[in-house]
């Protein structure tokens, strides 16, 4: 007998959020990035906007009880807010973002998020625009700087997600004042290592991940259903097919299944530390 998705939470095993791969299409090229996302990437990867719902859909069905929406940079979809407003109707919904295209014109698309349970999670990995721009390119701290507060003023909740390599205590230190100063709590901002995979594993920086550094949460791709969110990575344009679940993800149940069994066989949450989140 498998466990199952409300057991293997109970037992810190899994998490209960399904995370949506949009796109791996992306206006940046970070040097750690996990997917080797970038402007001119030849397969994109994407998942429809209707896939998306259907999903999202099937995981509430299932006792999914959060989303996340990650990429790629999910706003390269001409119709991300619509999509997220979609997913924001069915389940909590937290969607990663570079923060750089958010023109007057989505700004006014996003509005609606304001009265569902929907945050948009924005990278940032210094107060220091130039440290920063090393990383995730020209112009990003300016453009990110100039964001958050549009958002938050209009109501909607930004968590602000930092990635360290080399950063000071002091210059993170900078970076939580700053994200204070909008108005974003400490609770909303997460701090993780580098992964090493993709092209961070590539350019030989971050960490290392353990077998249960990471919590096992379903993530859903257009290459198939993986164990976690820092599962499908890219090398060489090719996904990394280590963490794979299942090559279908509809019926999402068939792929959940296939989750779980490889999760009953995994430590419960109380005997591992979960290095990376
Ligand atoms: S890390 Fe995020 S913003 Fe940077 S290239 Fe990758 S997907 Fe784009």
């Amino acid at each position: 007998m498998g466990t199952s998705l409300s057991q293997g939470v109970e037992e810190g095993r899994c998490g209960d959020r399904l995370w949506l791969y949009a796109t791996y299409h992306c206006n940046l090229a970070c040097v750690y990035c996990l997917t080797e996302s970038r402007p001119g990437i030849a397969n994109r990867r994407t998942l429809s906007r209707e896939t998306m719902v259907a999903l999202a859909e099937e995981a509430r069905e299932l006792g999914f009880g959060a989303l996340g929406v990650t990429g790629g940079e999910t706003f390269m979809l001409s119709d991300f807010p619509e999509t997220l407003a979609d997913l924001g109707r069915v389940l909590p919904t937290v969607a990663l973002t570079n923060g750089t295209l958010f023109t007057d014109r989505v700004l006014d698309r996003l509005a609606v998020l304001a009265e569902l349970d929907v945050a948009l999670q924005i990278s940032l990995d210094s107060a220091e625009p130039a440290r920063n721009d090393e990383w995730r390119g020209p112009e990003n701290f300016a453009k990110v700087v100039a964001t958050v507060p549009r958002l938050v003023e209009r109501g909607l909740r930004v968590r602000i997600a930092t990635t360290v390599d080399d950063q000071t205590d002091d210059e993170l230190e900078r970076l939580c004042e700053l994200h204070r100063s909008w108005g974003v709590g400490d609770d909303d901002h997460l701090v993780r290592s580098i992964v090493r995979r993709g092209r961070a594993a590539l350019e030989e920086l971050g960490v290392e991940p353990g077998p249960t550094d990471i919590l096992p949460e379903l993530t859903i791709t257009a290459d198939g259903a993986f164990l976690h969110p820092f599962a499908p990575t890219v090398r060489h344009g090719v996904t990394d097919l280590d963490l794979l679940v299942a090559r279908q993800v509809r019926p999402l149940q068939a792929a959940l299944d296939r989750f779980l069994r490889i999760v009953a066989h995994q430590p419960a949450g109380t005997d591992v530390v979960r290095n990376i989140r």
